[in-house]
This record gives structure tokens, sequence and C-alpha cells, in this order.
């Protein structure tokens, strides 16, 4: 049986507890923010873009265990991943949280990324576990505006 300890793994509430690049990053070359009003979830993501690559990439934000393990692990994904890579990453991610894992041999593996696949069951976190990819998005293609989930 499935249930809601299932949603909240070990390495969802490490990240929760423990955010990795949390902080502001004075260097970002490309910055967006993104809000989810049914959770309340904030987060603004920061990005520094070298050579067409994902050099740095930090969040700061405020929402629930789902939202914030999400934004730290985005964060650890696509750092050194070229931007190309990195939208790869968010479309199977996608995928995932709403579709079910897809097959292991087709494009790059979500490894750690796997802790949110429990996700799908709940509909209403989805949305929490997709706003920083969302806004993540928005920053590489150097949108400003508000990103919301609804
Ligand atoms: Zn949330």
């Amino acid at each position: 049986m499935f249930d809601l300890h299932d949603l909240y793994q070990d390495l969802i509430l490490d990240h929760n507890r423990s955010p990795r690049n949390r902080r502001r990053l004075d260097a970002a070359d490309r910055e967006a923010e993104g809000y989810n009003p049914l959770c309340g979830d904030r987060v603004t993501i920061y990005l520094s873009i070298r050579d067409d690559v994902v050099e740095d990439v930090a969040f700061e934000g405020s929402g629930c265990a789902i939202s914030t393990a999400a934004a730290s692990l985005m964060t650890e994904s696509v750092k050194g991943k070229t931007v190309d890579e990195a939208h790869r990453l968010f479309e199977r991610f996608h995928e995932m949280v709403t579709e079910g894992a897809p097959p292991a041999d087709d494009g790059p593996g979500l490894g750690k990324l796997e802790a949110f696949s429990g996700v799908r069951r709940f509909p209403a976190r989805v949305k929490c576990a997709t706003l920083a990819w969302h806004t993540l998005v928005a920053a590489l293609g150097n949108r400003a505006e508000l990103v919301t989930t609804e």
C-alpha cells in the first residue's frame, strides 16, 4: 500500500532540512520568480550561464517541504549541465511527476530526482514539485515575468 509517508522520502526530508544552494547568487546573470498560489510556495531562481553551461545556480524562497526539497535537488541536478540538458531534465522530471517514470534508456537519467516519483499520486503536490523547475525554465529563457502554477 502507498501512503503519505512514501511521498516524504528520506532524501526529500533531508533536502528540506538542509537545502543545497539556498542563497542569493550575486553573480547571477539571469533570475526568475515563481509562485504557487495553491500552496503558497515562493521561489526565486538565480542562474549564472557561461558558454551555454549552467555554471552556477541557486535559489531563495519559502514554501512546503516538497517545494523546498524540489528546488534544492533541482539546483544540484542542473549545475554543470548545458542549457539544453537542463531543459531535457525538466521535461523528464515533469513527465515523471505527471505521467509516471519514463523508460530509463530514453534520455538523461533522473538519478536522485526519482525521489519525487510518488508525487504523481498527489495531484495538488505536483505543482509544489515542479514550481522550481518551471521557474528555472523561465530564467533559462530570460523571461522576467512572475511564473505561477495557475
Ligand atoms: Zn507546496
